[in-house]
């Protein structure tokens, strides 16, 4: 069985091998146990219940709460052609009877629903005549109220499993459990003597800061300026700060989209799809954003303030790098966040006990915020996962800051909150310390504590970060409640008696890496990721569906000759190997690939001399499909290309004397696109050297059949002129003598 499992993996995915953790998993599902799989995001989840429900006769069910994964993963093994579909409330009434009806015949592999839906007549229906040898629950934390994201719907679940007349196996997956929450997964949904797998929690692609005590503005415009190509998430606790946030990237010029529950649901769905197609790079957002979206190639997630817990924290910046390539994940933590968290739990809807958990894990995540171990490690622990070495590479394995000694603030501080006797909360002690007039801390006489202005020398803002980082530190204690007031711990005295010193460790720098730069850009990487952008465009995906980044790398890397070269690199399953190789051979061939073969090089040959005919015709300015990121021109390396427009770049690499088919292989695009481009830099007014577009001695012959030809097309301008004349002669003298087509 595992054997066929691993041919499956080849055949349909592309894959030589499993991913840790994978294969047991698969292994345990095959031979008949019940499972529980804790892996994170981008562990590769789906092919654990994916593989063994092609493998297992039958429909396997899988349960998920999220629409928009659902019906990314039934495009995606559509795709990969696996028969699969989804029954959830976006379907019409048709369609949905269309499922059923078909789900009925046996025609899927693969049925996703809803939770909800199980409890649907119809849906009751089918299962009675359906053979389901699997039940595969995606996010299966959603069952536990001790997990952060409960819903009662989740609740149903093991009582209609049970119900089934032949009782399937079930396995259960969820990218956050910590061990509690595990327990009561097994236990609410009835799982009989469970495997239970935890794995892969450690991220090896990812690396984990933490940034403190930064202007964050300014912090956010330097990261962002050094990674200008890449996608990336930033998420706010709150929905005025993704709006402000969002503003301040938008006035930059830089392009951002905000996602919050302030927007309305068509707002969100069409952000969310720009961003998906890479429209837009920036998505700003609450936590309101990210659940189901599939989105590989986010190359940053950076969080502009402390959530509420490790788990939420761990599974929104898991987003970054889902495709294996080098990813960063930012925290920026000011102290003062933990006051913001609390204030939410408090509001929140939770009874008693809830909030008690979520104060509890809101420390933990304090404790991240501030460790001075591995970060990797720590989130592994937590999860609790171990044997993990350090990363190496997140800000505490890099950190060779010198701590600061800070005692004599430390000193001022304690001294302060100990004089104001737990009667006032840190912002009036930050006051005291600054020295301030205002109304209220004069009206209690706060002025005539000798700590009075001890700390003018500072911000307020400052003083008080400092004060919530003797809180974190555990010099400080907050109460409960809307306004808590704070006060000395034990912890304070040794300090205060100079028995203490206090340490401090400032923490500002983000390596510059980036998964594009890292991972190398060439120019066949360019014009593969152009020809991936057109052929999704076509077909209506975002790019990623055609293939992921480190995939067109590795052919870049590979230049496979034929069609089962391609199938030997990784990603590519038989079905995308027979659908794209036409597309992909031409641009392999053009970058000198011997081989790459006759018949899809003369296909692509076609293709390309209609596409000039057509844009001839048009008249369009540069082929769109084809047009690459701004600035794409990585070839030609120049740092220039970030401002200079796209055809001006062209239009000096031509006058530097490349023809435009070189300026194209260098720049990833075609030369149709390069050819409009200088054109385009003569009808702005730019000088271009006419001479070498224009056969002197063919001039006026163009000219004169540009001018009687009445429809305006270029086409049979084109058949009435000797063939030597290209269309790039024809469209150079209408610009240069202004000649309308
Ligand atoms: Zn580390």
């Amino acid at each position: 069985m595992m054997q066929n499992a691993k041919q499956l993996l080849k055949k349909i995915y592309g894959y030589d091998s499993f991913r840790k953790g994978q294969e047991n998993i698969i292994e345990g599902i095959l031979n008949g146990s019940d499972t529980l799989a804790i892996l994170p995001t981008g562990g590769g989840k789906s092919i654990c219940y994916q593989l063994p429900a092609m493998l297992l006769p039958g429909t396997t069910l899988v349960i998920s709460p999220l629409i928009s994964l659902m019906k990314d993963q039934v495009d995606s093994l559509t795709r990969l052609g696996v028969p699969a579909a989804f029954l959830n409330s976006s379907l019409s009434a048709a369609e949905y009877r269309e499922v059923l009806r078909s789900a009925r015949n046996g025609d899927y592999k693969l049925l996703y629903a809803a939770p909800e839906r199980l409890d649907a007549p119809m849906f009751q229906a089918l299962s009675e005549s359906l053979q389901i040898p699997l039940i595969a629950i995606d996010e299966a934390h959603c069952v536990s109220q001790w997990g952060h994201d409960f819903r009662p719907s989740y609740r149903q679940l093991a009582g209609w499993i049970n119900r089934l007349e032949q009782r399937p196996l079930v396995a259960a997956f969820t990218a956050t459990a910590t061990s509690d929450v595990a327990d009561d997964i097994e236990q609410v949904l009835g799982l009989r003597s469970p495997r239970r797998f935890v794995t892969g929690f450690a991220r090896p692609n990812l690396s984990l800061s933490v940034v403190t005590g930064v202007d964050k503005k300014r912090f956010l415009t330097q990261f962002l300026s050094d990674r200008k190509e890449q996608s990336g998430i930033i998420y706010t606790a709150t929905r005025k700060e993704a709006e402000e946030v969002c503003s301040q990237l938008q006035k930059a010029g830089l392009e951002a989209g905000k996602y919050h529950g302030g927007l309305s649901d068509a707002e969100r769905a069409e952000t969310q799809e720009r961003f998906r197609f890479d429209d837009i790079r920036i998505m700003v957002a609450t936590n309101a954003f990210g659940m189901g979206i599939d989105k590989p190639n986010v190359r940053y997630v950076l969080h502009w303030q402390m959530p509420g817990d490790l788990e939420s924290y761990y599974q929104e910046a898991g987003r970054a790098g889902r495709d294996g390539e080098e990813s960063q994940c930012v925290l920026l933590f000011e102290p003062a966040d933990m006051q913001v968290q609390r204030f939410l739990i408090e509001q929140g809807s939770g009874d008693e006990d809830r909030k008690s958990i979520q104060m509890s894990k809101l420390h933990m995540m304090m404790n991240y915020s501030r460790t001075q171990r591995c970060l990797q490690q720590f989130i592994v622990d937590y999860f609790g996962e171990s044997d993990v070495e350090p990363c190496g590479k997140c800000s505490c394995c890099q950190d060779k800051s010198e701590p600061v000694n800070r005692t004599e603030d430390a000193k001022m501080a304690l001294s302060c909150v100990g004089r104001m006797k737990g009667r006032f909360g840190v912002t009036m002690a930050a006051k005291v310390l600054k020295g301030s007039r205002d109304k209220r801390l004069l009206e209690f006489g706060l002025d005539r504590l000798t700590t009075y202005g001890l700390m003018r020398h500072l911000p307020e803002k400052e003083i008080a970060d400092w004060l919530y980082w003797l809180v974190a530190e555990g010099y400080l204690r907050l109460s409960e409640g809307q306004y808590p007031v704070v006060s000395l711990t034990a912890n304070a005295l040794p300090v205060l008696e100079g028995k203490q010193e206090i340490m401090q460790r400032v923490r500002a720098s983000v390596r510059k890496s980036g998964g594009e730069a890292a991972g190398g850009s060439s120019p066949m990487f360019e014009a593969l990721k152009a020809w991936r952008k057109e052929t999704a465009s076509r077909e209506g995906v975002p790019p990623f569906m055609v293939f992921f980044d480190a995939t067109l790398r590795e052919i870049a890397m590979v230049r496979p000759s034929s069609i089962e070269e391609l199938l030997g690199v990784k990603g590519i399953g038989s079905a995308k190997a027979q659908k794209y190789w036409s597309g992909i051979a031409p641009i392999l061939a053009e970058f000198g690939v011997a081989g790459a073969n006759a018949e899809a090089d003369a296909e692509a040959r076609a293709e390309l001399e209609t596409a000039v005919s057509q844009e001839a015709m048009t008249g369009s300015r540069g082929a769109a499909g084809l047009a690459v990121p701004k600035g794409g021109g990585a070839a030609s390396g120049s740092a220039k290309d970030d401002e200079t427009p796209s055809h001006v770049v062209s239009l000096e690499l031509f006058h530097d004397g490349y023809a435009p088919a070189e300026i194209a292989k260098q720049r990833g695009l075609s030369a149709v696109t390069v050819e409009g481009h200088i054109i385009r830099c003569a009808e702005e007014g730019l000088e271009v050297a006419w001479e070498r577009i224009i056969p002197a001695e063919l001039e006026a012959l163009i000219a004169e059949a540009v001018q009687s030809e009445e429809s305006g097309k270029l086409k049979p301008v084109k058949e009435a002129l000797p063939a030597e004349v290209t269309y790039f002669a024809i469209r150079g003298v209408m610009a240069k003598l202004g000649l309308k087509g």
